[in-house]
């Protein structure tokens, strides 16, 4: 069973003292395909290590984060952009609209985000979208922005199932992760009625554990959990889910 972990940190100084051990056990798992979003460059050092630690299983995007736009921002998008022009990135991730952290940055984040899903269309990438409290505003940019290059994937989608419809209809899939096996997690309610074809995996660790770790620090072989939540409420093997969803990975990252 290959499982794709579409949206993992293992850069971060959460994994510091155990990030080898912490791998090992996803891979005991059968997460074999790790995709790791950056946050801004203070992270870019830590995230090319990693790469070249693992160069098989690790795939990493570029891209400021939108709790990360401040007013250094120009200077971020530059970097990302030096980036872009000397490495082999497979999304523009993550970038997006934050309005849980901070409003007063909206302006800049509507800036940087819709710059950002440019140079994506200019790469041939696909995006990785961010969206806390912010589901009318990135709807606002998707739409100024669509066209047949943009594409992507709704990370730790949370919304309503008419806005899974919504985020589809602009070529995105959905991330779904630790969020789905909490009992008021609310997507679980509706998720079955989405077509598996427009789902991926993800765990966002060490953010957001699934039952029965939530609350703890999270990691890539947790998304078992993800997966057993999956196969109970489609009703298909955890097999069948990891290989759908792993093509569905292979189709937007082209890896
Ligand atoms: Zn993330």
């Amino acid at each position: 069973m290959i499982i794709t972990d579409t949206h993992t940190h293992l850069y971060i100084e959460a994994f510091d003292e155990d990030r080898h051990e912490m791998i090992e056990r996803a891979l005991a798992q059968g997460v074999s395909r790790f995709f790791i979003p950056a946050i801004d460059s203070t992270y870019t050092k830590a995230m090319l290590q990693l790469e070249a630690a693992y160069p098989k299983q690790m795939f990493l995007m570029m891209g400021l984060h939108p709790t990360h736009v401040k007013d250094n921002y120009p200077e971020e998008l530059r970097h990302v952009e030096r980036m872009l022009s000397e490495h082999q990135f497979y999304a523009i991730g993550e970038i997006g609209i934050d309005l849980y952290w901070d409003k007063s940055t909206l302006d800049i984040q509507k800036l940087a985000f819709r710059h950002q899903i440019q140079l994506a269309k200019k790469n041939k990438l696909p995006i990785v979208i961010h969206c806390r409290e912010a589901f009318d505003e990135i709807f606002e940019v998707l739409e100024l922005e669509n066209d047949e290059h943009l594409h992507g994937i709704f990370h730790c989608f949370t919304g309503t199932l008419e806005q899974a419809h919504k985020a589809i209809s602009y070529n995105m899939k959905l991330g779904i992760g630790g969020v789905v096996t909490f009992k008021n997690g609310k997507i679980n309610k509706f998720i079955n009625k989405i077509d598996l074809k427009h789902i991926v995996l993800e765990t966002d660790a060490p953010y957001l554990s699934p039952v029965p770790y939530r609350g703890k620090r999270n990691e890539s072989a947790y998304i078992v959990e993800v997966l057993a939540t999956l196969s109970e409420l489609y009703g298909k093997s955890p097999e069948a889910i990891a290989s759908i969803t792993t093509q569905n990975s292979k189709a937007i990252f082209k890896v």
